[in-house]
């Protein structure tokens, strides 16, 4: 993890939020390349389950909303860690971590000398084990008390109680009290679903593992209501749609790049289960610190739609013509983060390699997911002929595909610094692209293309650009077919 967090800085992914004030660790913001790159998972996303599916709508519901939303949904009553404080130095834990933390002791077998013990360990010297804060090891804890995760904040000129309002846990809620909204503007017969990209807050206790876990993180989530009466399958439509979802959403991560073996499901038992869930299913990527959670995929049965018609005294059903009757769907929720799929596909594409004695690091992004399609770089950038054509080639080309122009070093050191940001492609213009009108000589209107996990290249002439990037970038062809049609050049 320390590899990726630090190569996320220095290439400008991921910084740590307010970073010149001392940081806030639980928020972070995307750079020039994170931005790209959190925008081609969104949009690859959406594109996938919301544009190419005829069972799908979209939503960007606001983030502050009625309160009452949050007592409707149980937030407020359940939405809660049980935490401890400890008088002395005020530091606040999750009761059930807090033997998972290393502990501070000062040792009275050796005359108060200050040591830190290995979580759950007792003091070799005096055989104590730990009673009092872990952090400070003076302060005594209080008794457990439920701590509510969501951020409170006030609507309007006057902070009263009348005017609290909170920033949403999740996005989810925002469908729900949409669901008739958009029952009526688009006559939609069950099932179908609605899909929302959006920001979520969660005061969460112990933020970490990088991007992970942050108080701030966005939600790609989708509500699909499916009729309880209906079988598919031979089975009740809600489970067979769940096992559906499961199946698309493991294999959507892994069509983007996560290797397969990187990702397993996790099955909540009874005990595990939230108290709206018929059953949930996670999908887990063994990230660095271990298997934990990329996503979760519950059978959420009518419990939403319910809890909001009775809060708001509206009806949220739908009518069921075949049988004449109004019913409440229900709905299955694939509920992804964006910052921790994009964690992963950052983990997964992370690779060290040796090239002739030589370490090359390389982001084996899919293409569709690269932040920079395509890097036009001049092998002489004394040359003005070789730079002109080098930014023509940009502006046309990232009319298309995000296409980047450097001439800050040699080109030797320009591939690494693209592979090392996962650029699937460089476009170089040399000598013989544009000729030398001293010597007499004209270019050959051909550059050289570059392929980031081969490293092979092939010569191709300026006009057939635009088609050989189409193939590769937007119709998926492989790299081995389309530069098979071109000579090769030498690296
Ligand atoms: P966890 O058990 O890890 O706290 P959760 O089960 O509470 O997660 P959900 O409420 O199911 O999470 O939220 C759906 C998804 O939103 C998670 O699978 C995760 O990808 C993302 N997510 C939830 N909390 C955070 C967070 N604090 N930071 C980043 N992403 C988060």
């Amino acid at each position: 993890m320390d590899v990726i967090v630090s190569l996320c800085k220095r290439r400008g992914f991921i910084f740590q939020s307010s970073e010149i004030y001392g940081g806030t660790g639980s928020c972070w913001d995307y750079g020039p390349l994170g931005v790209e790159l959190r925008n081609n998972i969104k949009r690859v996303w959406w594109r996938d389950f919301v544009h190419q599916r005829d069972d799908m709508v979209g939503l960007d519901a606001s983030i502050l909303m009625h309160p009452m939303v949050w007592k409707a949904s149980g937030h407020l009553d359940h939405f809660t860690d049980p935490m401890v404080d400890c008088r002395e130095c005020k530091r606040r834990f999750r009761a059930d971590q807090i033997d998972e933390i290393d502990w501070t002791h000062y040792c009275p077998a050796t005359k108060g000398n200050k040591f830190t013990i290995k979580a759950g360990e007792p003091c070799k010297h005096c055989g104590v084990r730990r009673t009092l804060c872990p952090e400070c090891g003076k302060g005594e804890l209080t008794a457990p008390r439920q701590f509510n995760l969501m951020f409170k904040t006030f609507m309007g000129p006057v902070e009263e109680d009348a005017s609290v309002t909170y920033l949403r846990p999740e996005t989810a809620q925002g469908i729900f009290v949409n669901f008739d909204n958009i029952l009526q503007a688009t006559r939609r017969k069950l099932p179908f679903g609605i899909a929302q990209i959006g920001k979520a807050f969660r005061n969460e206790i112990t933020p970490g593992n990088f991007i992970f876990r942050s108080r701030e993180f966005e939600q790609m989530e989708i509500e699909f209501f499916v009729n309880p009466h209906d079988r598919v399958d031979g089975r009740p439509a809600d489970e067979a749609w769940h096992d559906r979802w499961i199946a698309e959403c493991q294999a959507w991560f892994t069509r983007y790049g996560l290797a397969a073996e990187h990702v397993k499901l996790h099955e909540h038992a009874r005990d595990e289960l939230a108290h709206y869930a018929k059953r949930t299913v996670d999908l887990l990527y063994k990230f660095p610190m271990g298997w934990s959670e990329l996503m979760g995929i519950a059978n959420r049965t009518d419990f939403d739609l319910k809890q909001h018609a009775k809060f708001s005294g509206k009806s949220l059903t739908w009518f069921d013509e075949e049988r004449k009757e109004h019913l409440v769907p229900f709905v299955i929720e694939p509920s992804a983060g964006v910052d921790r799929a994009l964690l992963a596909f950052l983990l997964d594409a992370y690779r060290e390699e040796e090239v002739r004695g030589e370490k090359r690091v390389v982001l084996r992004f899919h293409p569709e997911l690269a932040p920079i399609k395509i890097a036009v770089l001049p092998l002489l950038k004394k040359r003005p002929e070789i730079v002109a054509t080098c930014h023509d080639l940009r502006h046309r080309l990232t009319r298309r595909w995000l296409t980047l122009y450097d001439d800050t070093a040699a080109i030797g050191r320009l591939y690494r610094r693209q592979d090392e940001v996962g650029t699937p492609y460089c476009v170089t213009v040399d000598v013989k692209t544009v000729g030398d009108p001293e010597k007499g000589e004209t270019g050959d209107g051909k550059v050289t293309i570059r392929e980031r996990d081969t490293m092979q290249q092939i010569r191709v002439p300026i006009t057939d650009l635009e088609t050989v990037f189409a193939r590769l970038l937007d119709a998926g062809t492989a790299w081995s077919e389309v530069a098979a049609a071109y000579p090769r050049a030498e690296g």
